[in-house]
């Protein structure tokens, strides 16, 4: 995109949202590819494909062999976990909540990336890949305790109770947590613009957030590199990479 019409759409999402008092972000791994991680969709999946995910994201395969999530837990945690740091896109969202323009960040990230750079309510709708839970006794864990019993067998087992650990992240094939998706509707619902930041929105349920925005009366703004089948109803769409237009849209609100 041409430097001034990206400047003027810029402009004009600043214009749109400087009048907002209930702003909510929905982001997906686009957000987070700057930060180095690939997203599925889009150039650059090749830390994903590696593995099939109709086995590492699937609960039906999970349960029948854990160990092939785990084996690829264990060589994606440098690049996904451990390289991965917030960027400027992160940084502007936790700005803007800071400014009490922003009321929530709902993310289908499972990165853990929001919280690091300083947002306060992420809604995270898919999970933690960061977090872990014993399916015996459901005491949750971190990563270094679950890094060590990794090491120790596999699939790793709980140091309380020797159940199996899993991941605490939504597998294809599970309902999302309730309770959260619960605030992200009620967020979503009563937002008067909604900001849609490096998300194709075609993974069901959440990408439908947006759409009960607009039911309500809300705007929607994408900020995506390449397209999504909500481009042609929403207010404005900007495609460029978050990183670039986050930091931008919100210096030019706080004028
Ligand atoms: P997606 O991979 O389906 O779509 C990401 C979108 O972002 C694509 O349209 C892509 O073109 C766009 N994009 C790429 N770089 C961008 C940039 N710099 N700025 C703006 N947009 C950019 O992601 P999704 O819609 O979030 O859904 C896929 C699922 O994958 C989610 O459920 C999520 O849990 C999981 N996932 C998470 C991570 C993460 O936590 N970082 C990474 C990969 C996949």
């Amino acid at each position: 995109m041409a430097d001034k019409s990206l400047q003027s759409l810029i402009s004009r999402a600043a214009g749109l949202c400087r009048g907002a008092e209930r702003m909510v972000a929905f982001t997906g791994a686009g957000i987070s590819a700057d930060s180095g991680i690939p997203t599925y969709r889009g150039a650059g999946g090749g830390l994903w494909s590696k593995y099939d995910p109709d086995k590492y994201a699937n609960i039906n395969y999970f349960r029948k062999d854990p160990s092939y999530y785990w084996r690829f837990f264990r060589d994606v945690r440098h690049s996904f976990l451990d390289a991965a740091r917030p960027n400027t896109a992160h940084e502007a969202l936790a700005q803007l909540e800071s400014s009490g323009k922003l009321k929530a960040v709902i993310t289908q990230n499972i990165d853990g990336l929001h919280q690091e750079a300083g947002s306060a309510r992420v809604l995270e709708l898919h999970g933690n890949t960061r977090r872990f839970l014993c399916q015996q006794c459901a005491t949750v864990f971190g990563l270094t305790v679950v890094w060590e019993r990794l090491q120790a067998s596999l699939p790793p087992t709980c140091p309380e109770c020797g159940g199996e650990l899993r991941p605490d992240v939504v597998l294809f094939g599970e309902m999302l947590p309730e309770t959260v998706l619960r605030e992200a509707v009620e967020a979503a619902r009563t937002a008067d613009v909604i900001l849609v930041v490096g998300s194709s929105l075609v993974v069901h349920p959440a990408a439908g957030l947006p759409v009960l925005t607009m039911e309500h009366g809300g705007r929607l703004i994408i900020v995506n590199v390449g397209e999504t089948p909500l481009d042609g109803v929403a207010t404005l769409k900007i495609d460029a990479g978050a990183a670039e237009v986050l930091p931008q849209l919100v210096g030019l609100m706080a004028q």
